[in-house]
């Protein structure tokens, strides 16, 4: 069973024999991204909207070994690295747990419009519009709220600015967005990426394979992520108004405001709103898939520039200054973040540091130190664990006490072994998603 590396080597080789798709989905691996289905032959993969609220591909005819192996190379449940040395200049700042960063800042959109509708300032909806104004690229690959079901995500193609900005904001549930990724590449045009860590590491994985990702793929931008959570937790949030999702002509988890509410509006008129801290305030709803709770990478190492929230006074009220963190992770990264600001699509309000980021992300560090554990007890308890490399996770756990690893790594063991970190076999609620 392959798991980690030590610093930036892989200690281990690869499985010798592929995981199923519903080995992957039912040992907790699958995010919902969508890659196999866009990789396997038409008809050969479904996605499905399972009861549990979660996006998972279903093969609707056997899948050969070939396809399998092909699969497992390229989905981040199976196969997780970091960035490639080669993409990250000398002069590079390094971090055991933040990893590289040519560039580190507090920073938001120039322009007014963007950072308010933004998610926290707006930062990838700029960065978005300047690859398009700047003829960097044809189009952005990124997400938005589905129109005929607005708390359902969809993925998005944006060819103009106002595109780009109907997708601002975070879409909390699921979000298939590489579910026709292989048609994209078919496109032959040059294009962007903004979207989770997860989704950027599954297009990295296929570069490997197909050489039309670096052709086009120009740029991948990512935020910096908690955990995608299942549909369940919108649909609670549904139930706390006594409203069905046919009623509903929008829901926007946040932005309009840092981070703005949680708001719904109805056919007949009605609206309804909820503040993010009462969206998030039991942790023991927050519903984030399993995928999420081993995430080597939720901070988006993998990506030309990561972006976060920066909340300043320790947690957000409910209209902070518009505001994000911002880590250059490459060369390219850079160049297109100097330009942005020359362009004046982007604001830098100062200089950050790791030790800022780590204190206004406390959970990313606790996860980046607490996965190497997690992932061996899943190993030990028979589970298949992703193979990781060139993500210093063992050096990340390093930075625990023997005390720590061992509570984390029994922790995941004695769950993986009663199968909670595992998830049911996928069943479709009846809708295969795309139908109308
Ligand atoms: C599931 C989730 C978990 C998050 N957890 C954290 C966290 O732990 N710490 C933190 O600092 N920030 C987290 N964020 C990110 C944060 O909410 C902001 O999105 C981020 O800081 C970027 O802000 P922005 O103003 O630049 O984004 P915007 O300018 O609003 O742009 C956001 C972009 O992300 C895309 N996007 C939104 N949701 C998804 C999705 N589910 N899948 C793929 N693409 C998507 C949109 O299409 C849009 O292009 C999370 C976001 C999400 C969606
Ligand atoms: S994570 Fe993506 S590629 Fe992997 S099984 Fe799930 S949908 Fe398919
Ligand atoms: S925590 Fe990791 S696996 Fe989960 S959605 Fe975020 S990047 Fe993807």
């Amino acid at each position: 069973m392959g798991i980690i590396e030590a610093s930036r080597t892989q200690a281990t080789a690869p499985r010798a024999d592929p995981l199923s798709l519903s080995e992957i989905v039912e040992n907790g691996l699958c995010i919902g991204c969508g890659l196999c289905l866009s990789i396997a032959v038409p008809e050969a993969v479904e996605m499905v909207m399972t009861p549990e609220g979660r996006e998972r591909p279903v093969a609707s005819q056997a899948l050969d070994r070939e396809a399998l192996a092909r699969i497992n190379a390229v989905c981040p449940g199976t196969r997780i690295a970091g960035t490639p040395p080669a993409q990250v200049s000398q002069a590079a700042l390094m971090d055991t747990v933040w990893g590289p960063a040519e560039r580190l800042v507090l920073g938001r959109a120039a322009e007014p419009t963007v950072r308010f509708v933004g998610s926290g300032g707006g930062t990838l909806t700029a960065l978005g519009q300047f690859l398009l104004s700047s003829g960097r690229v044809k189009f952005i690959l990124h997400v938005a709220a589905s129109q005929s079901m607005p708390m359902r995500t969809e993925r998005r193609l944006s060819f103009d600015a106002a595109s780009v900005l109907e997708g601002a904001g975070s879409r909390y549930g699921p979000a298939a967005t590489l579910v026709d990724f292989n048609d994209i590449l078919d496109r032959g045009e040059p294009f962007a990426l903004i979207a989770k860590p997860c989704d950027v590491t599954a297009v990295r994985n296929l570069a490997r394979l197909d050489r039309r990702v670096d052709e086009h793929m120009r740029y991948a931008l990512a935020f910096v992520c908690g955990g995608a959570s299942d549909l369940t937790k919108s649909e609670q949030v549904l139930q706390r108004f006594g409203l069905s999702e046919d009623e509903l002509t929008l829901f926007r988890y946040r932005g309009h405001g840092n981070p703005g509410l949680n708001r719904i509006e109805t056919r007949d008129g009605r609206a309804f709103e909820i503040s993010y801290r009462q969206l998030w305030e039991d942790e023991d709803k927050w519903m984030i898939q399993p995928r999420c709770k081993i995430c080597p990478d939720a901070i988006g190492q993998v990506a030309d520039i990561a972006v976060s929230d920066a909340w300043l006074n320790g947690g957000p009220a409910v209209e902070d200054e518009p505001l994000n963190g911002i880590i250059v992770r490459t060369k390219r990264g850079l160049e297109l973040f100097d330009a942005a600001v020359e362009a004046g699509a982007l604001q830098v309000r100062r200089e950050t540091g790791f030790a800022e980021l780590s204190e206004l992300q406390s959970h990313q560090v606790r996860k980046r130190r607490a996965v190497w554990a997690r992932l061996k007890g899943m190993a030990i308890a028979g589970k298949p664990v992703p193979f990781v490399t060139d993500l210093a996770l063992r050096d990340c756990a390093s930075q625990n006490s023997l005390a720590e690893n061992l509570a984390e790594g029994r922790g995941a063991r004695d769950r993986a072994r009663r199968g909670r970190l595992g998830e049911p076999p996928a069943a479709s609620r009846g809708t295969v998603l795309g139908d109308p």
